[in-house]
This record gives structure tokens, sequence and C-alpha cells, in this order.
């Protein structure tokens, strides 16, 4: 090879760019916005947990740990879900920990997705979905979630399903982006509908604390009729305010687990061991901590609502998650892209446009807003928000 030729690079994923969580975070940084588009909150995780970490590394937990994660932990995760989802779990052979939710997700989507594989996908859907799915030859589905509740499309689902060889099929809930949660009543329909196929499902619940009004999350592993067929995701990151530590872990059936440890061992083989130790006594510690989650999260709901309810935007229910959404095009008729970085470049607060949900972009005219921030964080926004009308935002 003379020296200036490079191999010619053949993309597998030609279609993707840099995430839109790293490009909306940089134009905020950029532009000294309030930064409320990537999910992620602006304050720190209990001092306990920062203090176990740091007994954790010093009394020598710096090497690797076991392959499935560190027992202690998964046996905290087992006691967790049992008490929440009265659902017991062998932490030997049904919990693995990984390297944040989005690794699981990714491991799980490898581990059974054989090319051609065609994999359902919700849609608006988390960015990682699609790429996991096409990385490995799948061929995504995508199945639009129906506005103005992003509720599912039954009769749509029920024609995929029975038009055959459904591989997989990703449920997020509650879901990231529309903040919505799927009702008991959903969660039957959709359990009765999938049980007669074999079809795996990734259920991603990384948001199961953050349900709000005394609505009960509905875990898939509430419903034992397809728990043969389930793998339930979750993340530590948005249950213990330390997305950085990315922890997340992949609770499924003994057969199920041991062939996604498989793969889990040849690309991770295990997750930074300190913080998993420091989790498992954070959690023996403060067993509680958890409960007092959606009462937390439903305060900063609330508190951002009443800051924002008269910008002039046009708010949505948020019933889970941390984020909210609001229309815009009332005001105008920008793409939501234009909206979103007009909102950073000219009123200083930082949002996600939908359509970066969608793998068309499709565009409702819809903002994410995320509200795990401190107060002072949301007050600064809100009072910014204000200024939409001085600045002409929604208008070319
Ligand atoms: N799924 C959803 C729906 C998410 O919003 C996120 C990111 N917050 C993830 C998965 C990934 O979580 P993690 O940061 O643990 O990788
Ligand atoms: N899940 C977070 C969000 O939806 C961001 C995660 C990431 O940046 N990849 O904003």
């Amino acid at each position: 090879m003379n020296q200036g030729d490079f191999p010619e690079i053949i993309s597998k994923l030609p279609q993707f760019g840099t995430s839109i969580f790293a490009r909306m975070t940089e134009l905020a940084n950029r532009h000294q916005a309030v930064n409320l588009a990537q999910g992620f909150p602006d304050f720190s995780p209990p001092s306990e947990l920062i203090d176990a970490l740091a007994d954790a590394a010093r009394n020598g937990h710096n090497q690797y740990a076991p392959m499935p994660g560190v027992l202690k932990l998964r046996e905290q995760l087992a006691e967790r879900i049992y008490r929440q989802y009265q659902f017991q779990l062998d932490p030997g052979s049904q919990i693995t920990v990984t390297a944040g939710a989005t690794q699981a997700i990714y491991t799980v989507i490898s581990t059974f997705t054989k090319p051609g594989d065609k994999v359902i996908i919700f849609e608006p859907a988390y960015d990682s979905y699609a790429p996991s799915v096409l990385v490995n030859g799948g061929v995504p589905i995508y199945l639009r979630l129906q506005e103005p509740l992003f509720s599912i499309p039954w009769n749509q689902l029920e024609d995929t399903l029975k038009s055959g060889d459904i591989r997989m099929m990703i449920v997020n809930n509650p879901h990231n982006p529309s903040a919505t949660v799927l009702s008991a009543d959903d969660m039957m329909k959709l359990v009765k509908m999938v049980r007669q196929y074999n079809t795996l499902i990734i259920w991603d619940e990384v948001y199961d604390l953050l349900t709000f009004d005394q609505l009960i999350h509905q875990s898939a592993l509430l419903y034992e009729e397809i728990i043969e067929q389930s793998i339930v995701v979750y993340s530590l990151g948005k249950t213990l305010h330390n997305t950085g530590w990315k922890l997340g872990y992949i609770v499924a059936r003994s057969e199920l687990t041991a062939e996604i440890r498989k793969l889990h061992q040849f690309t991770v083989f295990s997750v930074h061991t300190p913080s998993q130790y420091a989790v498992a006594a954070f959690m023996s510690e403060f067993p509680e901590f958890f409960d007092g989650l959606a009462g937390f999260y439903q305060e900063k709901r609330d508190q951002f609502y009443t800051l924002v309810s008269d910008c002039g935007l046009q708010w949505l229910n948020t019933k889970g998650s941390y984020f909210m959404l609001a229309g815009f095009r009332h005001l105008g008729n920008i793409t939501d892209m234009e909206a979103a970085q007009r909102l950073t470049e000219l009123c200083g607060v930082a949002c996600v446009p939908i359509s970066a949900f969608y793998h068309d972009h499709y565009d409702s005219g819809i903002l994410r807003f995320c509200f795990a921030k401190k107060k002072e964080t949301l007050s600064e926004a809100a009072f910014r928000l204000k200024q939409i009308h001085q600045h002409n935002i929604f208008n070319k």
C-alpha cells in the first residue's frame, strides 16, 4: 500500500451520523444554553453512593469483576425487583450487569438477530434500537405510535405479527420521548397478542421507577404468560442520578441469559468493578431510596410545568420518564430541527426535536425537554423560554 492510500471505509451504518443527544449537548455548550436536551440530571448522586465508590476502590475492588456482574449487586437487584414486582429472580442465572442499558440492548439484539430477521420498533424510538438491529443484518419493521397519545397501532401490530416470522419486538415503557406509559389494559392486550407467536420481546424499562400520579408501572415481570419470551432491560443511571457510571442490567430466564452472556463476555467481559460494589453497598444500606424517586421527579415535573405553562408552547402530559413534550406548530411552520436549533441559539434553551426519533424524520412539530434538573436550572430555562415571542423563534 502506498503512503496515503488507506483501506476503503465501507460503513455498516451509512445512514447515521452523531447521535442527536451528543449534537444538541454540543450546541448547548457552544451557546451557553440551558441544556434540557440530553436526558441526564444536573444534580449529584447521593453522597453516600459517592463515598461507597471511594470505599470500594480503597478496599481493593479494582480488578475485573465476575463476567455476569458482582454477585452482591445482582442479589440487591433481585431484591429490588422482588420488592417492586413480587417477581423472584435467581441472581446467579437470570441477571446480568451491563455497561448501561444501551449496551444491554445492543447485546440482546446481537445475540438473537441473524441477517434478515425482522424486528418491530415502535416510533418515536430511542435512537440505539435501529442501528443495533441494522448492524446485525436485521430488518427493522417500524410501527408509528399514534398521536396525540402515542398509542400502539393495534391493528397494524396484529397484521405485522400475523404476517409471520417476527424475530423480536422492542417495547419501551415508560416511553422516551413521548413520556407516556402503558396501562394494564394495554399490557393485557399486548400480552394476548404476542403470546400466540414465538417473538422475543425486549422490554426497555429504564424509567420503570418514574411513573407519576399514582400510576403503577406495568412491568413485563408482572405478566407471567410472556416471561418465557421476555428480556427486560434496566438502567441504574436513571435511578441513582449517575448516568455517567454507565451501569445497567438485563433480566431474562436462564436459557436466554446464558445465550446473552456468551456475547457479553466477548464484547464487554465485565463491567467497572468499584461502581458495582458501591451500588450494592448503597442499595443494601438504603433500600428505601428507590421508593422516593417517583415523588421526587413528580415534583420536578410539576415545578417545570408550572414555570413554563404560559410560555406559548403547547405542553403535553408527562405520565412517566423525565421528559416533557411541547408542540410549537401553532406558532410557526419551521421544522422541529430548526426550532430546536433556534431555541438553543436565540433563546438559550436546548431541547431535542422529536423527528430525531423517527427513521424517516417524521415531524409533527414537537420538542422534547428534560426536567431532571435543579430547581434553579428549571427556573432559568423557564425565564428564557418566556422570551420565545421576542426572539420570533418559530418564524423564518
Ligand atoms: N433506553 C431508553 C429509553 C433511554 O432513554 C436510555 C437513555 N437514557 C437508554 C435506554 C440507555 O440507558 P443507559 O444510559 O443506561 O445506556
Ligand atoms: N437517554 C438519553 C436521552 O434520551 C440520552 C442517552 C444518550 O445520550 N445516548 O436523552
